[in-house]
C-alpha cells in the first residue's frame, strides 16, 4: 500500500479546465481563477490527491490576534491573501467526490492533455512520499480522521504549505521552509485550533518500557525495548514512536512474537519534522486497535548513538531517543532499565538503581522509576563519584575525569591550588567516594569545584522545595556531559563541561564575565529547579513550555540572589535579560522581543530569529515570573513573597505529574491577585498575559514634572505627565515613580497607571525631588530613563 501510494501519478486523460472555481477546506479557501485541474490515479479505486496549472490564490483568515500578528511577522499583513500559480493537494476524505460533482454541474468535461503530467510528474514523485504513511494512517484506521493539504506554489512567496489535519491538536497550519545563512528553519505563519472543537486524543498512551540496553566496547548500542501501551482511540492500526534515525531497527514484534510491519524515518509531513526530528518509527498493528486494549510491542535496534570526547568522556548524542517511545512530555509512564556495559567506565540512569554487578570485563545493573516519568535517560564516563546528603536526599555527582578533547589546546597553565575542604557549609557533608581512575588527570581546582557545587546543589534543592514541595525524585543524578548546555530530567541532571569549572578555569578558555556568571550560577540550578518544574509539573503544548523554562531559569535567579556572596545577582540578570531583550536580531531592524511572544514557542526559530526560541524566551519568561513576583509582594507582611510561594506551591501541588497550561496559570494569578493589579477591572489579568506573554512590546517611559510649594511648609506637590512609547496605545501598566532628593534614600512618590502615550499625574509629598526615577528597583520590563530632572 505504501509504495502504490508513493508510485501515484497524475491522471492526464482528465483534465479539467476550470474558471472561477472556489474550494474551501475549514479556514483555507482557494480561488482557482483560471486553469488546468487534475487528479492523482485512484488508490482502491479512492483519490488521494490533485494538481492545477494556472491562477489563483488562497485566503486564510488567523484566528485570533497573537496569530494575526505571527502572519504579520512573515507576510506584512495579518491577513494570508496570496496569489498562486500552481498547487498540489492531497487529502483522504471526500474532496474529490465535491471537486467532481461541481465540475459536473458547471457541465465541465474532461480532456486528454498529456502536458499536464509533463509538467507535474517529478513534483509528484518527489512530494508523494510526503504523506503517504499520515494517508496509509487514515486507510488502515476503522475511524479516519481526515487530512487536507497543499502545497502552493506562491507568486510572491515562493512555495509555502497549508495543512489542514484533523489528527493535530492545532489542525490548520500555514508556512514554509526558509534557509538562512545555510540553516534550514520552517516559518510557521499561523497555526491554530478550529473554533469548537476539543483537541484529538493521543491514540496510544504509554504505560510501561522495559528497555534491555548494551552498550559495546566501540561504543555501538544495542537495545531491545518491550513497550506496554494502551489504546486510547478504538479501530486504529497505525502506532507513531520516536526512536533515533542513528538507531536502525532490526525486528519489531507483537506478543505473540509476529513480526510486525514498521517503517523508518520515511519522508514525513514537513510541519512534523520541524517539531520532532525525522526520528519516526511507525509501526502497524495486525488489527484494529479495541478502545482501552493493552498492546504490548517488542523492538530490537542498534546503532551508533555514543561519541567520544576524549579519553573516558562520553556523548550519549540522542539522549532523548535512544529509545522507542511515544512522544509528548506528557506521556508519563514507568521504566525499567537493565544496562550492561564495559566495566572499565562507570553508567548512571534515571531511577532507582536496584543492583550493579561486575561480571569479568562487563558491569551490569537494572534501574526502576519510582514513580511515572515522561522520559529515561543515561550517562556514562570514566568518572570520579562525589556524594552529598542534603536533609536526606542523596545526591551524587559524576564528573569526567579528563577534560574534553575540544577545550584541552585552549586551558594550558595549571590553576592555582587552594586547601581540600573536609566538610561544608549547612550541614551538606562531601566525601570523595571512589579513587578508582588511575588515569585521573582532573585538576585539584575542578575537585574543589565539585565539592562546592555538590553543596550548593544540595542547598539548591531545599531551597526550591519552598517554592514545590518536596523533592519529587528519591535521589539525584548529577553528571557531567561535554558541551555547552545542560539538561535536567527526572532525578538525573545533565551539566556541560564548564559549569564543573572555576571561574579561573572559565575565564582561560574565553568566557566572558556574563558566560561564567550563566554557567556558575544558573545553569545548575535551573536543571535541578526543572526537577520540579518541567518533570513533576510538564507543559502541555509548545505554548506553554514557556512556563517550566522561565519558572525553572526565576527561581535559580532567586537563589542565586539568595547566597551571601551573590552581589545582587537577580537585579543583575534582570538587566541583561531586558537589554538583550531590546537589542537588535543581527542584519535585523527589529529588536529581540519582537521576534515573537512566548507562546510561540519553537515557532520562535524562524527566519525572523534563527535564535528566537533561546534569545526570546529565558531572558522575557524569567521577567514574566518576576513581575507577577513584585505585583504579589506585600512589603509590609512578615513574610512580603508569602503570596508568589503559595502561587507556585499551589500549582506544584494541583499540577503534580501532570501538564500545566498558559490558561492554567494566568487563572491561578487570578485567584490570588490584589486590587492593585486590575489594571482593566473585571478581576483579569487578560491585560498582563496579553501583553507580556501573548504579545510583543517592550515600553519606553519618560517623566516632565515641576514641583510647587503645598498648603503646609513640609509639604510639596510633584505634578507631571508620564510619557509611553513603544507600544500600541491601549498598553496598561503601574508604574512606581520615586523622588531622588538630597539628604536621603530615593522615597516612592506611588504608581501610576498609564492610560495612553501621556499620563498626568500629581502627588503629594514631603520632601522635594530632585529628580524623578522610573522604576528604579525593576520591577517592571521596561526601557526607562533613570532619572528625570524637573522641567523648569
Ligand atoms: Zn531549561
Amino acid at each position: 500500500m505504501y509504495d502504490a501510494l508513493n508510485a501515484l501519478k497524475v491522471n492526464s486523460d482528465e483534465v479539467y479546465t476550470v474558471r472561477d472555481f472556489d474550494l474551501r477546506h475549514d479556514a483555507v479557501h482557494l480561488t482557482f481563477t483560471q486553469g488546468q485541474l487534475a487528479f492523482l490515479q485512484p488508490f482502491q479505486g479512492k483519490i488521494t490527491g490533485a494538481v492545477f496549472t494556472g491562477r489563483g490564490k488562497l485566503l486564510t483568515v488567523p484566528r485570533d490576534p497573537t496569530e494575526k500578528a505571527s502572519a504579520a511577522r512573515f507576510l506584512g499583513t495579518a491577513v494570508i491573501d496570496e496569489d498562486f500559480t500552481g498547487i498540489y493537494i492531497r487529502f483522504d476524505d471526500d474532496t474529490a467526490a465535491e471537486i467532481l460533482s461541481r465540475l459536473h454541474e458547471a457541465n465541465i468535461t474532461p480532456q486528454r492533455d498529456a502536458g499536464i503530467s509533463e509538467e507535474w510528474d517529478t513534483t509528484v514523485a518527489t512530494l508523494g512520499p510526503w504523506h503517504s504513511l499520515r494517508i496509509l494512517t487514515d486507510l488502515l484506521s476503522e475511524h479516519p480522521m481526515p487530512y487536507f493539504y497543499t502545497a502552493v506554489l506562491g507568486s510572491k512567496t515562493g512555495p509555502f504549505d497549508a495543512l489542514v489535519d484533523e489528527r493535530r491538536a492545532e489542525q490548520v497550519v500555514l508556512g514554509q521552509p526558509k534557509t538562512v545563512d545555510g540553516e534550514m528553519s520552517y516559518d510557521f505563519w499561523t497555526s491554530f485550533a478550529r473554533p469548537h472543537t476539543t483537541e484529538p486524543a493521543a491514540p496510544f498512551i504509554p504505560e510501561r518500557y522495559a528497555l534491555d540496553t548494551t552498550v559495546q566496547p566501540d561504543l555501538e548500542l544495542t537495545g531491545a525495548a518491550t513497550l506496554t501501551i494502551r489504546a486510547a482511540r478504538a479501530g486504529e492500526r497505525v502506532v507513531p514512536l520516536e526512536l533515533s534515525k542513528f538507531l536502525r531497527v532490526d525486528s519489531v514484534t507483537d506478543d505473540a512474537g509476529h513480526a510486525l510491519e514498521f517503517f523508518q524515518s520515511e519522508p514525513g509531513i514537513r510541519q512534523e519534522i520541524a517539531v520532532r526530528g525525522d526520528d519516526s518509527l511507525t509501526v502497524i498493528l495486525p488489527q484494529p486497535t479495541a478502545t482501552g486494549e493493552t498492546i504490548r510491542l517488542r523492538a530490537t535496534y542498534r546503532g551508533h548513538v555514543i561519541t567520544q570526547a576524549a579519553v573516558g568522556v562520553f556523548v550519549v548524542g540522542e539522549h532523548g531517543s535512544w529509545y522507542p517511545h511515544i512522544s509528548g512530555v506528557d506521556s508519563f509512564a514507568t521504566f525499567d532499565l537493565s544496562f550492561k556495559w564495559p566495566q572499565a567506565v562507570q553508567l548512571v540512569a534515571t531511577g532507582e538503581k536496584l543492583d550493579e554487578k561486575e561480571d569479568g570485563d562487563w558491569r551490569e545493573a537494572h534501574w526502576r522509576s519510582d514513580k511515572p516519568i515522561f522520559v529515561a535517560g543515561f550517562n556514562l564516563g570514566a568518572y570520579r563519584e562525589f556524594n552529598v546528603d542534603s536533609a536526606g536526599l542523596k545526591i551524587d555527582l559524576f564528573a569526567n575525569a579528563r577534560l574534553d578533547q575540544a577545550l584541552q589546546p585552549t586551558l594550558r597553565a595549571p590553576v592555582i591550588q587552594t586547601p581540600f575542604p573536609s566538610t561544608s557549609v549547612n550541614g551538606n557533608v562531601v566525601k570523595v567516594l571512589t579513587e578508582k581512575m588511575p588515569t585521573a588527570n582532573i585538576s585539584p581546582d575542578a575537585t574543589i569545584v565539585i565539592h562546592r557545587l555538590g553543596d550548593e546543589i544540595g542547598q539548591a534543592t531545599q531551597f526550591f522545595s519552598r517554592y514545590g514541595g518536596p523533592f519529587p525524585y528519591k535521589q539525584l543524578e548529577v553528571s557531567q556531559i561535554p558541551g555547552n548546555f545542560g539538561q535536567g530530567w527526572p532525578g538525573l541532571i545533565y551539566l556541560p563541561t564548564f559549569s564543573f569549572l572555576s571561574r579561573e578555569a572559565q575565564r582561560r578558555l574565553g568566557l566572558t564575565e556574563a558566560h561564567q556568571d550563566h554557567f556558575t550560577e544558573i545553569v545548575p540550578y535551573h536543571e535541578v529547579a526543572h526537577q520540579w518544574w518541567g518533570n513533576l509539573v510538564v507543559w502541555h503544548s509548545y505554548r506553554d513550555q514557556w512556563i517550566c523554562e522561565g519558572l525553572a531559569n526565576y527561581i535559580s535567579l532567586l537563589f542565586a540572589d539568595s547566597r551571601k556572596d551573590s552581589d545582587h545577582a537577580l537585579n543583575i540578570w534582570l538587566a541583561r535579560y531586558r537589554d538583550s531583550l531590546l537589542s537588535k536580531v543581527p542584519g535585523k531592524d527589529i529588536n529581540i522581543d519582537s521576534s515573537g511572544p512566548l507562546t510561540l514557542g519553537f515557532r520562535l526559530n524562524s527566519s525572523v530569529n534563527p535564535k528566537g526560541y533561546e534569545e526570546v524566551v529565558y531572558a522575557k519568561a524569567t521577567w514574566v515570573f518576576h513581575m507577577l513576583h513584585m505585583m504579589l509582594r506585600d512589603p509590609q507582611a512578615k513574610d512580603p513573597d508569602a503570596r508568589f510561594v503559595a502561587l507556585l506551591r499551589g500549582l506544584a501541588e494541583s499540577h503534580r505529574d501532570a501538564v500545566l497550561t498558559t490558561d492554567d496559570l494566568q487563572s491561578a494569578v487570578e485567584k490570588v491577585m490584589l486590587p492593585s493589579m486590575d489594571l482593566e477591572g473585571g478581576h483579569s489579568m487578560d491585560w498582563f498575559f496579553d501583553q507580556y506573554v501573548r504579545g510583543t512590546g517592550i515600553p519606553q517611559y519618560k517623566v516632565d514634572f515641576t514641583v510647587q510649594h503645598g498648603a503646609s511648609a513640609d509639604q510639596f506637590v510633584v505634578k507631571g505627565v508620564l510619557h509611553q512609547a513603544n507600544v500600541p496605545g491601549d498598553f496598561l501598566a503601574s508604574v512606581p515613580l520615586y523622588a531622588s532628593y538630597s539628604g536621603g534614600k530615593p522615597i516612592l512618590l506611588g504608581h501610576v497607571s498609564t492610560s495612553g502615550a501621556d499620563t498626568p499625574f500629581r502627588f503629594t509629598t514631603h520632601v522635594s525631588p530632585k529628580h524623578i526615577l522610573i522604576d528604579p528597583e525593576l520591577t517592571l520590563l521596561s526601557q526607562a530613563d533613570r532619572g528625570t530632572e524637573q522641567v523648569h
